[in-house]
């Protein structure tokens, strides 16, 4: 698989699976510094390495690193890349709990696999959090504006890189097998609440739609997610 694949000028999905299973991006600003969107898997700070030094940089090149949420796919590597950059995380206030201290958020007690869930953990190493971050904020080092999209998890947040016209996700919605899913609504805190902020990413304005589960989506990008939103499926691993 390749180490990063170019979504758009200074933007890069880093698949950290095989499949594009499980994706973290990096954002390029003007003066060579980097902001990584999602630390991944446990096993994922190798990947990162690996893309960084594809494109010719470093952990000392990594000012920022931002979670989507905090999933153990998504914060797992969170707590060695803040050890070998030297950052801090940069989270929803809504998550920043669960990044300091590594327990996952509660799962939807009205499903009853989030119920059997429960009792399976799901916890990552903790890391600590630098800064929080607000809906509507834009993160000048990478220009990623935040949309806060709760529900998945209190705190779950999708980013907006306007100048190149490119929506990451997060686990608002996913992209498997190609098609557009809601994420596990059993892993959701609320199962409700993510199909009711997701409907907002319909109206914001970008191309390209970039999944942290599954390819990205290009040049159609929001029309895919306005169809999906106006014909949801659940997630089906058979499919
Ligand atoms: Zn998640």
């Amino acid at each position: 698989m390749p180490a990063a694949v170019c979504l758009g000028p200074d933007l890069w999905r880093v698949p950290t699976t095989p499949w594009d299973l499980v994706n973290s991006f990096l954002v390029r600003a003007a003066d060579g510094s980097f902001t990584l969107v999602d630390t991944g898997l446990r096993s994922a700070p190798a990947r990162v390495l690996a893309a960084l030094s594809e494109l010719g940089a470093g952990t000392h090149d990594v000012t920022t690193i931002v979670l989507t949420h905090a999933h153990a796919d998504h914060a797992g590597g969170a707590a060695e890349l803040a050890r070998t950059t030297g950052r801090g995380i940069t989270v929803h206030d809504g998550d920043a709990g669960y990044v300091r201290t590594g327990q996952a958020p509660p799962r939807d007690e009205s499903m009853r696999l989030g119920r059997l869930l429960r009792r399976m953990g799901g916890d990552f190493e903790a890391a600590p959090v630098a800064r929080t971050m607000v809906d509507g904020e834009l993160l000048e080092e990478s220009g990623l504006q935040v949309h806060h999209t709760p529900g998945h998890t209190p705190g779950h947040c999708s980013l907006l890189h306007e100048a190149t016209g490119i929506l990451i996700t997060g686990d608002a919605i996913w992209n498997m097998r190609s098609r557009r899913t809601w994420p596990v609504l059993a892993f959701c805190t609320s199962a409700a609440q993510t199909e009711l902020t997701a409907a907002t990413l319909a109206d914001l304005d970008y191309r390209t739609a970039a999944f942290t589960h599954g390819p990205e989506i290009r040049g159609t990008g929001r029309e895919a997610v306005r169809d999906f939103l106006a014909h949801p499926q659940r997630f089906s691993p058979g499919l």
